[in-house]
Order: C-alpha cells, then sequence, then structure tokens
C-alpha cells in the first residue's frame, strides 16, 4: 500500500502509523518547523549523486556530472553537490553567486541561458566560470566584446537545438528545431566560424538539450546523431576538433506508482553507446561526455509537507482537503498538468477510505494539488506528504499572495538541519519603498 518507492530510499512508517524520512518523524518535524515544509533526505541526494557518476563513469570514463541547479539550488545544496565532485550547471547571475559564495569549484561551472547580460557575462568572466554555453548569435557578439576587454579566453560550447522531438510536454521540451533554446543546425556553422576566429574564445564542444521528463531515451540517440554528424562536418570544413559534449539532463522521475522511470544506468547505456558507437562510425576522437541531470538528482530526495485546514464537500460532488501550500511553493500541476501522489503522514498505515482532491489556498481555480486521490479519512490538522517535490517546485516558488515561501530542511539519521529559514512577512515587505 506505502508507495515507497515515490520516497527516498529508507522512507518508512513507524509503529505509531508515522512516515518517517531519513529517520525523521515528519509529523514531528511539521509540527516544529511549520508547513508548508520542504524535505530533503541526504543520504538520497548523495545516493544518486554516486550512482550518477558511477554508471556514467564505467560505461565511459572521461565524463562528467554536472548538476542542473535549476531544479533546486541553496547554499548548502551547493556546497553538497561539490563535496560530491558535481559540477554546477548555472544560468543566471544568482545561482552563479549562490555557487561563488560557497567556493564551489567556479572551473566546474556551466552558464548556460539564451539571454544572458552582460553583467552576468562579466561576471561569469571574473569568477572563472569553467564554461559559457553559447546560445546564439548575440551572446556570442556580446561574449566576445566581454572576453575581449577583460582580455581572457574564455572555454565555451556551442548549444545546438538538434531538431529532435522529446516527447514530452511542450513547456519542457527544448530541442525541437523552433525552440527558442540553442542555435538552430543552419546557424551552427556560422558560430562556430566566428567562434574559432575569435581571440577570446576557445570553442571546445557542443551542448544540446532536448527536454525534461523524459520516459523515452531514444530521443537521446536521435540528437546524438545529430550532433556528431554536425561535429564530423566542423571537423571535416573548419577543422574543428570536438573535445566536449554536452547531452544536458532530461530523465524522467517516478512522480506516480502507475509511471516507472528509467534507470540512471539505463540512461547512461543509451547515452554513452550512442555517443562510442556514433563517433567510430565517423571517426571522430571520443570527446570528453559531459551529462546535467537535474530533476533527477533532487526530485526524488524531496517531500512536501502539507497541514489540512478547511474540507469541503460539495454536495453530489467532490470532497476538497484543502492545505496551507499549493501553487505558490509547486506550480507544476497548475502549469504543466503535473500529477503526484501523497498520503497522510500521520496516519501513514491506515487504508484509502475516500475520495478527495487536494487544493491549494491560492486565489485561483486551478491551484489544486491532486486532482481524485484515494486517502484515508482526513481530517483538520492531519500532516499531508507529497513525495517527488525536491526539483522544480521551490525553485520556481512564488510570494503569490504575499505568501512566505516555505522552509527548507536536510534530514539524515534522524537529524534535522534547516537549510533555508521560513520566509516572514518582513522579508516579503523588506524590498517595498514607501
Ligand atoms: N541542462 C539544460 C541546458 C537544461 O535546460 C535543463 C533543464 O531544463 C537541464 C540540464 C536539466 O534537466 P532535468 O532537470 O530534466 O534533468
Amino acid at each position: 500500500m506505502f508507495p515507497s518507492s515515490l520516497f527516498p530510499p529508507g522512507t518508512r512508517i513507524d509503529g505509531s502509523g508515522h512516515l518517517v524520512i531519513g529517520g525523521c518523524d515528519a509529523v514531528a518535524l511539521a509540527a516544529e518547523l511549520g508547513t508548508p515544509l520542504y524535505v530533503f533526505d541526504e543520504a538520497a541526494l548523495r545516493g544518486r549523486c554516486a550512482e550518477y557518476r558511477r554508471e556514467f563513469a564505467n560505461r565511459y570514463p572521461d565524463s562528467h556530472v554536472v548538476y542542473a541547479a535549476k531544479a533546486y539550488i541553496n547554499r548548502a545544496l551547493a556546497r553538497l553537490f561539490a563535496e560530491e565532485g558535481l559540477g554546477l550547471d548555472a544560468v543566471s547571475g544568482g545561482e552563479l553567486a549562490i555557487a561563488h559564495s560557497v567556493g564551489f569549484p567556479m572551473e566546474h561551472v556551466y552558464f548556460h541561458g539564451n539571454n544572458k547580460s552582460r553583467r552576468e557575462l562579466e561576471l561569469a568572466l571574473e569568477w572563472g566560470v569553467g564554461r559559457i554555453v553559447v546560445d546564439n548569435l548575440h551572446e556570442l557578439s556580446l561574449l566576445e566584446g566581454v572576453a575581449s576587454a577583460a582580455g581572457a579566453r574564455q572555454k565555451v560550447l556551442l548549444r545546438i537545438s538538434p531538431g529532435v522531438d522529446p516527447h514530452t510536454h511542450a513547456h519542457v521540451a527544448t530541442g525541437g528545431a523552433q525552440s527558442k533554446f540553442g542555435l538552430p543546425l543552419a546557424q551552427a556553422g556560422v558560430a562556430a566560424e566566428r567562434a574559432m576566429a575569435s581571440p577570446a574564445i576557445e570553442l571546445v564542444g557542443l551542448h544540446f538539450h532536448i527536454g525534461s521528463q523524459l520516459f523515452d531515451l531514444s530521443p537521446y540517440r536521435e540528437a546524438i546523431d545529430v550532433v556528431l554528424g554536425l561535429a564530423a562536418e566542423m571537423r571535416a570544413e573548419r577543422g574543428l576538433a570536438l573535445v566536449e559534449l554536452s547531452t544536458g539532463g532530461g530523465l524522467a522521475i517516478s512522480y506516480c506508482e502507475d509511471a516507472p522511470a528509467p534507470s540512471v544506468a539505463q540512461f547512461a547505456e543509451v547515452i554513452t553507446s550512442g555517443l562510442i558507437a556514433g563517433c567510430q562510425q565517423r571517426g571522430l576522437e571520443r570527446p570528453r561526455l559531459i551529462v546535467e541531470p537535474g530533476r533527477s538528482i533532487t526530485g526524488p530526495a524531496g517531500v512536501a509537507l502539507y497541514t489540512v485546514g478547511a474540507i469541503k464537500e460539495v454536495p453530489g460532488g467532490r470532497r476538497y482537503v484543502a492545505v496551507d501550500g499549493g501553487m505558490a511553493d509547486n506550480i507544476r500541476p497548475a502549469l504543466y498538468g503535473a500529477r503526484y501522489q501523497a498520503l497522510v503522514a500521520n496516519r501513514a498505515s491506515s487504508e484509502p477510505r475516500e475520495r478527495v482532491w487536494i487544493a491549494g489556498r491560492y486565489c485561483e481555480e486551478g491551484d489544486i494539488l491532486i486532482e481524485d486521490i484515494e486517502l484515508p479519512a482526513v481530517a483538520p490538522g492531519d500532516t499531508i506528504a507529497m513525495p517527488g517535490a525536491g526539483a522544480y517546485c521551490l525553485s520556481l516558488a512564488s510570494n503569490y499572495n504575499a505568501s512566505p515561501r516555505p522552509a527548507v530542511v536536510l534530514v539524515r539519521d534522524g537529524q534535522a538541519r534547516v537549510m533555508r529559514r521560513r520566509e516572514s512577512y518582513d522579508d516579503i515587505m523588506d524590498c517595498d519603498i514607501m
């Protein structure tokens, strides 16, 4: 009954029916720290980092795992990823600043984004970012100017949109021919020529990221094929050696038991076998391989806790269970129609008794976290636990309805450490000028 595969490994139900994550009683955490509360299991995070490192290195020794910070980052997690030997994919000055502030090895940072500002590029150079992943021709000119002025020679990758359909939600499909991200194949040659002609730029390779929450891994093979074809052309026409190839992130996670995701091993197998075969076929030297998982590292390690408030029964219709969070801390259901499972953390071993809709507390009719789920009889004050909440929830969170954003806690071996305190009303008003 207990959907253990959706929770961090080792999550269990104790004798009193309470959910226990990382050795900590989830109900006690909610009572002590308030809700909504985001709980990250440290062992699950580190375990996933190790799994990624191992599965790729075993198949392709010259590989590096780079965590995509957009999935969720804070300063404590940036430090944890540095300890785990991962690099960081950052897409904004803010994410760069978090990394820099904790002494993250900046040479292992990949700076992405489809509209980087001059100031962000200057900061990236000043802080010694390892690679800038150039997204478009405008950025290339901007970077040339910034790097020349700094007297630098910046290593870059070119982001290519390979024109591959990743079979995922349109909002997270990023590698299609009409995507706002990356250089269309037709512009890649011009970009490479300009980059190679510039003394301020060292072109070391190519990047693609075809989309996120991908269950079907075959589009990776297609994209690798397209991009290696381009690399072979660039070598033949311009003498460019592909030193590095980044295949982005995108591996799906399982949010519901009826939608199991591929394993990291399966993902690694598809990418590395495709790359090895593609290089052999074209007589290309094998490049260094970069992978950029986000969701599949933090997603399964995070659990959101909410407290039940109002319960409303529409005569002859739905039964709503309203919780004290919703679209301001997790906009995925409203934005993508994302599906989740949940359980009642203080009665986790009770049998399901009723079908309910878990509603958020925010002023949008669409603020529904879960449509139609079977739960034990729910009462005000109960704690709801939603697994799979570690990625693209807090990073997309807002202060909608002037709501303070949740606290975030890291649990391990029965110890809980707050990584980010709950925002206060003062935090919300702090930037206002009267
Ligand atoms: N790399 C790039 C360039 C991305 O845009 C993204 C996400 O959109 C990722 C990596 C991480 O993707 P995911 O979280 O699906 O692994």
